[in-house]
């Protein structure tokens, strides 16, 4: 939203940057927008339309030096921490949902090679990554279905690395990425690594590598397909961390970065809805009454009700933001943060679908033809059932708050 001087001056009430974003990142965040109106935005009705993984967006996020956006500088990061994270995921998300879910979990990727990967790793995956190499998370298999931190699928050991057959069900940039981490299980841990989660990367020219096409309601762009790992040779150095042990950091960083920047993603869908939908309010004039749209009583009053619940879900997200930098800055780990992101995630994920509702409805009609009003919607959706997903969230919370363990622990070699 902008106001001008003119506009000031008449007595239009100007909104506090203070609120739209957190002091210091005033700048980072005209970039974000310069590089969302630019180019995601061109893009992105082609890139539904045709179901296109969203290539050029990509390209120009990583050239602006989005692509390992919370990485120190010193490793070619922005060194924008988690804050620079949330307002970057929210702001893009306002032109391109498919681009900013694809740019979203490349991030996670990427801090989790960063923080979990040794120096050789950093060292082979990085530069790439400040290039334009996309990194994506083969997760959620589809015996397990929504409980993405159960796996079934195991890599046993080999004479140098280890077997890996994986079948995944949805692994956003399935068939696009540069690596991929997998997620999968190692059956013989030595009993003081705890479980028997373990991560590997595999490059997208590994032999075995099968991916599925992706055609859904929304984020269509996302190529968020099943993908099959045959009888992959993993070497020792693609292992990412240790043999079994690993559970640690879903709660450490995948589900955190995941959680703030999905988060991100739904707020800024929602913005992207209701600013399109003013636009057009303001454009719609009925001859018989002289009004615009935005002229109704009743319509100004849906759009107060639908900014108010956008900013309380940002004022959300940068406060978790906030305790997320100062955690590590403080040495602690992210997983102090966890409540507060299920709380998070769960809302963002509500109010996208009531914001992206209303939107349709102050839009009319014309909201409801095939176009951006009616593609938030539907990429709105998604965030409910991306998981962590919405019920299990809530259960989450709701077993904390009775102060009972919210995590059960599970060994997958009970289902063989
Ligand atoms: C667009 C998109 C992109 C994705 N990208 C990735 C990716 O890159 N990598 C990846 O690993 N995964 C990815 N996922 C998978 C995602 O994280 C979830 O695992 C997946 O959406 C769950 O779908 P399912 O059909 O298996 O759900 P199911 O497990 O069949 O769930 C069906 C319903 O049951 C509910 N439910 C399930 N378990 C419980 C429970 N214990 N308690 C209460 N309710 C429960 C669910 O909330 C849901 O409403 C993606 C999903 C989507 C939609």
């Amino acid at each position: 939203m902008s106001f001008t001087k003119e506009m000031v001056d008449e007595g239009v009430m100007k909104v506090p940057e203070w609120w739209l974003c957190p002091p210091g990142l005033e700048e980072f965040r005209k970039k974000a927008h310069q590089v969302g109106r630019d180019v995601l935005l061109i893009h992105s009705m082609t890139v539904d339309e045709q179901k296109m993984f969203p290539k050029e967006s990509l390209k120009a996020m990583a050239e602006a030096g989005f692509g390992a956006l919370p990485l120190p500088k010193e490793y070619g990061g922005l060194g924008a921490g988690y804050k620079g994270f949330a307002v970057a995921a929210e702001t893009f998300a306002q032109y391109c949902a498919s681009a900013t879910m694809v740019w979203v979990m490349h991030t996670v990727a990427v801090q989790a090679m960063f923080t979990i990967g040794t120096e050789e790793q950093r060292n082979r995956f990085i530069p790439g990554v400040l290039k334009g190499d996309i990194g994506a998370l083969a997760f959620s298999e589809p015996a397990t279905g929504s409980h993405f931190w159960n796996v079934v699928s195991e890599a046993p050991k080999l004479d140098g690395g280890y077997l890996l057959d994986a079948h995944k069900s949805w692994v956003t940039s399935g068939g696009e990425a540069d690596w991929y981490i997998v997620c999968t299980n190692y059956p013989d841990p030595t009993p003081d690594k705890g479980d028997t989660l373990m991560f590997v990367i595999v490059p997208k020219d590994a032999e075995g590598i099968e991916s599925f096409p992706f055609s859904a309601m929304g984020l269509r762009g996302n190529s968020s397909g099943p993908m099959k790992f045959n009888h992959i040779f993993i070497p020792t150095e693609n292992r990412l961390g240790t043999e079994g042990g690993m559970n640690q950091y879903n709660d450490q960083i995948i589900d955190p970065l995941f959680l703030l920047g999905t988060s991100g993603c739904w707020i800024g869908v929602a913005q992207g809805a209701l600013n399109e939908a003013i636009e057009g309010a303001k454009m719609k004039v009925h001859k018989d009454t002289g009004k615009s749209v935005s002229g109704y009583q009743v319509i100004r009053h849906e759009i107060a009700k639908a900014q108010i619940i956008i900013d309380s879900a940002r004022s959300m997200l940068f406060r978790v933001a906030e305790a997320m930098d100062k955690a590590i800055s403080e040495g602690k780990t992210l997983d102090e943060c966890l409540y507060t992101l299920w709380q998070l995630k769960t809302y963002a994920a509500d109010i996208v679908i009531q914001v992206t509702n209303m939107a349709l409805q102050i839009s009319g009609g014309r909201g409801y033809l095939t176009g951006r009003i009616e593609k938030f919607v539907r990429d709105g959706r998604a965030g409910a059932l991306m998981g962590p997903t919405n019920e299990i969230l809530r259960e989450w919370i709701g077993k904390s708050l009775i102060g009972v363990p919210w995590f059960e622990t599970w060994d997958y070699r009970q289902a063989k």
